[in-house]
């Protein structure tokens, strides 16, 4: 908090559609006196021993605050380039990745009611980075678990569910094929499970809760999935299709001192510039951000202006098949403010 009384907040506004997105957060924040004051970071990276690093102003600034909203990062293909946001989560600790993913009343989907939670392991498992090339035609890719990472994101998932009123906390795993890796997460799952005896605690296989939840989603409402890296990464994307797609899922980053929130899709260069972007994904993790700073109040107020002008339906963006544009479906909230 500054004198002012207002929190400083690092917005990296990211590439692609990020400056468009950022730019409907800002104004809807600055319309419902937000107590935020944004501090911009640039996360062009730089290359530190031959490494892709994030410049240290941009470190210093999200150390500072402890929290940052991001837009999103293009990731260069190619060799020697390492991705931005798994950078950033190595460098900030971020252990935790939430994705909730709730049913927007007037868009309709296959399936209304749908509120998940799904908790991403987001430091480990396969994403750990360890590749070889053992001899030709050969390459080995390693999935590691340690009980620490494990440890701090079962512990997140059953204080989460504590939080927002969940009774239940689901491994999702595949200990039956993964004895050990996926069998410790699991087996640490149980153990932590002893220390919440509020919250009811069981485990089900991925390809299970695949099926299940696309064959009827709502059972899994009551729940807070916890699961690790790969599986979290794949599993929240199917439950962005429940509701409608990649322009209305949020999340958050949590690490230990510092928290980082984001939309869950990418930079979209095919929309790019021209005003088409939804910016609802970034705005519903910005929401996020607001509650785990316990700004609850204005959380509540912004979420129900966003939820009013989805409902009404007439000032919505292309991906939602309406005609708006990202400013004037922004200022239709603003309207609602
Ligand atoms: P993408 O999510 O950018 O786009 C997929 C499709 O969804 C596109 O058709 C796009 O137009 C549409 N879309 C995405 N967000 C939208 C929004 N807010 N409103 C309307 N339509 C939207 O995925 P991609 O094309 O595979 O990736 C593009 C770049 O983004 C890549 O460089 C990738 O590495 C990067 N990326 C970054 C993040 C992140 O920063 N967290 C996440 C995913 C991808």
């Amino acid at each position: 908090k500054q004198p002012n009384g207002k929190y400083l907040v690092s917005l990296i506004e990211g590439d692609g559609i990020g400056p468009e997105i950022s730019q409907s957060v800002k104004d809807i924040y600055s319309a419902a006196n937000v107590p935020i004051d944004w501090e911009p970071v640039d996360v062009t990276p730089v290359l530190v021993d031959g490494k892709t690093a994030i410049p240290q102003p941009a470190i210093d600034s999200i150390k500072r605050n402890l929290v940052a909203l991001k837009g999103p990062l293009a990731t260069p293909i190619g060799k020697g380039h390492v991705s931005l946001n798994l950078t950033l989560r190595r460098t900030f600790n971020l252990f935790a990745n939430v994705r909730p993913c709730k049913s927007i009343v007037g868009y309709k989907t296959p399936y209304d009611g749908v509120d998940t939670v799904l908790i991403r392991e987001n430091t480990e498992g396969e994403y750990s980075g360890i590749e070889h090339h053992v001899v030709d035609g050969v390459v080995q890719s390693i999935k590691l678990i340690t009980r620490d990472a494990s440890e701090r994101v079962l512990k997140y998932a059953f204080q989460y569910a504590n939080a927002v009123g969940k009774q239940k906390v689901r491994v999702v795993h595949k200990a039956t094929i993964m004895k050990q890796s996926d069998g410790l997460f699991l087996e640490i799952g149980k153990e932590l499970a002893k220390q919440y005896p509020e919250i009811q605690f069981d485990y089900e296989l991925l390809d299970n809760t695949c099926l299940n939840m696309v064959t009827d989603p709502t059972p899994y409402n009551d729940k807070v999935l916890v699961m690790p890296n790969l599986y979290g990464d794949i599993l929240s994307d199917m439950c962005a299709g429940l509701i409608g797609g990649l322009g209305l899922t949020p999340s958050g980053n949590i690490g230990d001192k510092c928290s980082i929130f984001e939309a869950v899709h990418g930079s979209a260069p095919d929309i790019a510039g021209k005003a088409l972007a939804n910016p609802t994904a970034l705005l519903f993790s910005s929401i996020m951000m607001l509650q785990h700073m316990g700004l609850n109040e204005h959380a509540t107020k912004i979420q129900k202006a966003i939820f009013d002008t989805l409902a009404e339906g007439k000032y919505l963006t292309g991906d939602l098949g309406g005609s708006a544009k990202t400013h004037e479906y922004a200022q239709a909230i603003i309207d609602k403010l």
